[in-house]
């Protein structure tokens, strides 16, 4: 099962709304995809439409006794066919803790996904930003992780601390690719500079620029997806050019 992760250890920069963009889009096109949020602020799985809850969370099919099976935990989105979500919880914190101190935390996700039921086509992961249990295991597993990049100051920063945990943890196979956000046309001087910078970053940057765009933040703020609130706004179009590019990179169909 292809599986494409956002990780970076920045906050902000757009892990929460490249994930959950990317998971529509692909869904849009007609994949199955499972979305697995491991951030304790639940924002992609609210994005997609689910409320908070008191249900399962992703979580609570992790560790060496699980609560529940992934089967139980996973809610199909009620804004999307085709999108299913394992969601998140702010009870996750505390769940993370205790994934620690067990030898296997790295196969957390491939021993929970056995206990689901069906294959997706493609499975999309959301983490906080942070490098914790959660994120380890991820890293471990996925075939792609993107690590978004803001552009402007300081943009690069913390790409070297995921590179880093990245290599120290996966398996064979794998890449790590960086993905530009937060482009913005009006400023060419500093997009100037940043294609420089990227020239010498030693992960491949992917073809997408995301705009900063009005119409993406005022979608997240209403807990929805761009493509739901303007279809056709400034940078929809570059968020699905963005999940086409990561589907073939992971190799789906
Ligand atoms: P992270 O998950 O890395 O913490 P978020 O995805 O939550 O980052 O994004 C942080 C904030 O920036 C949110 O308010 C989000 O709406 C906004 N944002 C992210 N990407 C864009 C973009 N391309 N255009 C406009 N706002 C964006
Ligand atoms: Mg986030």
């Amino acid at each position: 099962m292809p599986t494409i992760a956002f990780c970076t250890i920045k906050g902000g920069v757009g892990k929460t709304t490249l994930c959950a963009h990317v998971a529509a889009a692909l869904a849009d096109s007609g994949r199955r995809v499972l979305l697995l949020d491991l951030d304790p602020q639940a924002h992609a799985s609210l994005v997609l439409g689910l409320e908070t809850r008191d249900g399962p969370c992703v979580a609570d099919a992790f560790g060496p006794r699980p609560k529940h099976r992934l089967d139980e935990v996973v809610v199909a989105s009620p804004k999307r066919q085709g999108l299913f979500i394992a969601p998140g919880a702010p009870r996750m914190a505390a769940l993370e803790r205790e994934l620690f101190g067990w030898g296997h935390r790295l196969q957390a996700i491939p021993r929970a996904l056995k206990t689901l039921s069906w294959t997706p086509d493609v499975i999309i992961v959301d983490t906080p930003p942070s490098i914790g249990a959660f994120t380890e295991a991820v890293l471990c597993f996925a075939d792609v992780v993107v690590a978004p990049v803001p552009t402007g100051a300081f943009a690069l920063q913390g790409l070297g601390e995921i590179e880093t945990a990245w290599r120290d943890v996966r398996e064979s196979g794998g890449e790590l690719v960086a993905a530009v956000n937060l482009w913005d046309r009006r400023t060419p001087a500093t997009n100037e500079a940043m294609e420089e910078a990227l020239k010498d970053v030693t992960v491949p940057v992917l073809r997408a620029r995301i705009p900063r765009s009005e119409s993406i933040n005022q979608a997240g703020l209403g807990y929805e997806v761009v493509f739901d609130t303007s279809p056709n706004a400034p940078g929809a179009e570059e968020l699905r050019s963005l999940a086409q590019e990561l589907a073939k990179r992971a190799g789906l169909r």
